[in-house]
């Protein structure tokens, strides 16, 4: 599974450059996407813009970041979920000139009901640019009737379905906003010297930003003027907060949705130990994303933990093809023989999605000694897709969507697979599990969130909540 969107905004209070805080940002907010980025700054001799395919690091040298010196601008990295990945058109942020002045625009999330909503848009004669479903947020700003940003934005929340948290200018004007529903994080802190907005709040801190608050769902923050104002123009009466945030997207130095990732992952691999049935000698992480789970895991247990598989941080993006799983595995996963030969491993993984990772990773331990492989899930099993700005495939794809426990013991080649039951992830969330979605574990989605068009392609799908271990 890939990540999809960062964004981020920075303001320099008294008139100083954000451009290398925004860059600060945006590495920060790299594992969101790394397909492209781009930045839009504002400065004394007006807007400039950048964007470009590739990592931040590559995107941005010194050079490109000189000339985007400014005291105002908004940022991007992307992982494409709506409009393909290899049109300049849609790098972000998008913008245009217009009757309102300059704005532009950084999306993360995916609308549920932009199709038909540019329809509407291109009827009444707008010309789009791109293939993303971002490009919406301006022209919708355009033609609203409202007399204030603020209530041109309401307008825009009301129409709007879906995942958005947005980081928006308008002039010299910072605008950013989260949809009803609340499923993607945007957070905002401020020093002397600089208001910040980002997808995370690590970024902040990465860029010193000591205190920062998490924007609320439905609502509007504008910082002008070196003042800020939050308005709350929708209130939705269920938040759908995405709990794979947590699970897998955010850093785990991040507080997302009020919980610390890396807590929150350590915890659930903790419940996942107290159902442990097994003998098993001992606990091998999948770097990284695996790592805090097995901590709880091995604390609960008291099964040792041990590096079993190294990962090499060399492996480039493009050098392999996604089909090339197999070489992909072996490329990047480095087992460690003389730690797993003839031992009993839990095998802990965040996730399970296509599995098909998984398989190539038992393969490799069984090939270097692993007397048995217990596959391990920190999360219950993705059986249904998502709408809202994750690419996780047609249910088709889902190792765990057509398949019993028995089942997924043989197609992944394991002594046994276990993972965490919804009921017990949301136990750990507590009370606040009410906030949050959890539709791709239980093909369950909020009628308010998915229009029924998107619906009809699934309608004979049935949802089925597994629960076992
Ligand atoms: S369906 Fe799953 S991945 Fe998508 S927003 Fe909901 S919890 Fe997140």
């Amino acid at each position: 599974m890939k990540e999809f969107c960062g964004i981020a905004g920075a303001v320099g209070k008294r008139g100083g450059d954000i451009s290398e805080l925004l860059y600060s940002l945006l590495f920060s907010l790299q594992h969101r996407g790394q397909e492209s980025a781009g930045m839009v700054t504002l400065g004394s001799s007006g807007f400039k813009t950048h964007r470009d395919f590739g990592q931040v690091k590559e995107v941005f040298d010194p050079a490109t970041l000189s000339t985007l010196r400014g005291h105002l601008g908004i940022g991007h990295t992307r992982y494409s979920t709506v409009g393909n990945s290899y049109s300049i058109n849609n790098v972000q942020p998008l913008y245009v000139s217009s009757r309102e002045g300059f704005m532009a625009v950084a999306h993360n999330g995916t609308l549920t009901n932009y199709k038909e909503l540019r329809r509407e848009l291109e009827e009444k004669g707008y010309v789009f640019h791109s293939s993303t479903d971002s490009e919406i947020f301006l022209y919708l700003f355009l033609i609203s009737k409202g007399d204030s940003p603020e209530k041109k934005f309401s307008e825009i929340m009301s129409k709007v379905k879906g995942a958005y948290s947005l980081v928006f200018l308008v002039n010299d004007r910072l605008y950013f906003l989260r949809d009803p529903w609340g499923f993607r994080p945007l957070v905002f802190g401020e020093n002397e010297d600089y208001f910040v907005v980002a997808s995370e709040s690590a970024a902040l801190r990465q860029a010193g930003m000591t205190s920062f608050q998490e924007l609320n769902p439905g609502s509007l923050g504008v910082f002008e003027n070196n003042k800020l104002k939050i308005f709350n123009i929708v209130s939705s009466s269920k938040k759908e907060q995405c709990v794979f945030e947590l699970i897998y997207f955010s850093r785990p130095d991040s507080v997302t949705f009020g919980e610390n990732v890396y807590k929150f992952r350590r915890e659930c691999g903790r419940r996942l130990g107290m159902l442990e049935k097994r003998e098993i000698d001992i606990v091998v992480p999948v770097p990284d994303s695996g790592l805090p789970a097995s901590i709880g895991y091995s604390v609960a247990t008291g099964i040792p933990l041990e590096f079993g598989l190294m990962r090499s941080h060399f492996t480039g993006r493009s050098f392999i093809e996604p089909s090339e799983r197999e070489k992909k595995v072996r490329m990047k996963l480095l087992p460690i023989r003389e730690v797993i030969q003839g031992k009993r491993l839990a095998l802990i993984d965040d996730s399970l999605v296509r599995g098909t990772t998984s398989k190539e990773i038992v393969k490799l331990l069984r090939e270097n000694g692993a007397r048995e492989v217990h596959l391990r899930f920190a999360s219950p099993p993705i059986v249904a897709p998502c709408f809202f700005g994750i690419d996780i495939p047609t249910t088709e794809e889902l190792m765990a969507s057509s398949r019993t426990l028995k089942e997924l013991v043989e197609t992944l080649d394991a002594d046994s697979v276990g993972y965490l039951p919804l009921r017990v992830l949301k136990d750990v969330l507590s009370v606040n599990s009410q906030n949050f979605c959890f539709s791709c574990f239980s093909g369950i989605y909020n009628p308010d969130t998915v229009p029924k068009y998107t619906m009809t392609k699934f309608q004979d799908y049935h949802p089925r909540i597994l629960d076992e271990v």
